[in-house]
């Protein structure tokens, strides 16, 4: 990998590693999805994910990542009005709910991280549209992911879908580069100016990461130092994939 400035370029061979690292962390997400139902505790989903990771010589990226203090566990499970880094616990779902779960993967060295947004049992049609304004706020950003464009173009794309739809993007948390480490320039912001920033180049991976919120673009974060919540504790939702951006599409690396 080529270190330059503010970019971080991997070549085919790290790239096809991450690859095979987000291929792992996608299968702990569908695993981690299909327990998802009214009376299962977020530790659970925890559990199942770092037992799914270790199974494949993997290690998970989020266990002891330095913060406030080492974050405890392998996913980031947020309920409802928690956006991101909700830490798991004996909490049970309840039907109702909308779970954000969020997972990293490191593989021989790289790392793939993504994250969902479900609801639990039968959710309103609210929630439901939030969650599917999120997702596809995802798809609008990857879109954008070409070499050539910048880093303004894919942050523009995504806060016009989720604007239009009437919802809010944060302005404290943004998606980011990532490889060897979880989090690499660029920044990559859930909101700016097409045209700006730095432009992307054939060999950058980057974690696209739309995070909504119903209410307004306010967070705060809870006593427990890593929780994320809306300040006005309305709704939101999470969706992210790691790109690959290449000489022809961008390549979703965190999928199965
Ligand atoms: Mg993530
Ligand atoms: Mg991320």
């Amino acid at each position: 990998m080529v270190v330059v400035k503010n970019e971080v370029i991997k070549n085919d061979q790290e790239i096809a590693v991450m690859r095979e690292a987000g291929r792992i962390n996608a299968r702990v997400l569908k695993e981690v999805k299909a327990l998802i139902e009214p009376g299962i505790t977020t530790k659970a989903l925890d559990e199942s994910a770092e037992e799914i990771i270790r199974s494949y010589g993997a290690i998970p990226t989020f266990k002891g990542y330095p913060g406030p203090y080492p974050f405890p566990a392998t996913l980031t499970v947020s309920l409802n009005e928690e956006m991101v880094h909700g830490i798991p616990s004996g909490r049970t779902l309840k039907e109702g709910d909308i779970v954000s779960v969020d997972c990293g993967t490191t593989y021989k060295g790289f790392i793939g991280d993504s994250a969902f947004t479900a609801g639990v049992g039968e959710i309103s049609l609210e929630a439901n549209r939030l969650i599917q304004v999120t997702r596809e706020s995802l798809y609008k950003g990857i879109e954008q992911m070409r070499a050539g464009n910048h880093v303004g173009d894919v942050s523009a794309a995504i806060q016009a879908y989720v604007e239009g739809n009437g919802f809010h993007v944060p302005r404290k948390y943004t998606g980011h580069g990532v490889g060897s480490k979880m989090h690499e320039p660029p920044q990559v912001p859930n909101f700016g100016v097409p045209g700006k920033g730095l432009q992307l180049k054939e060999g950058m991976t980057i974690a696209i990461e739309p995070m909504v919120l119903v209410g307004t673009p306010k967070t705060k974060v809870l006593s427990d130092k890593w929780t994320v919540i809306s300040e006005d504790r309305s709704l939101t939702a999470h969706y992210e994939h790691t790109i690959a951006v290449t000489d022809k599409e961008p390549v979703i690396l965190t999928r199965l």
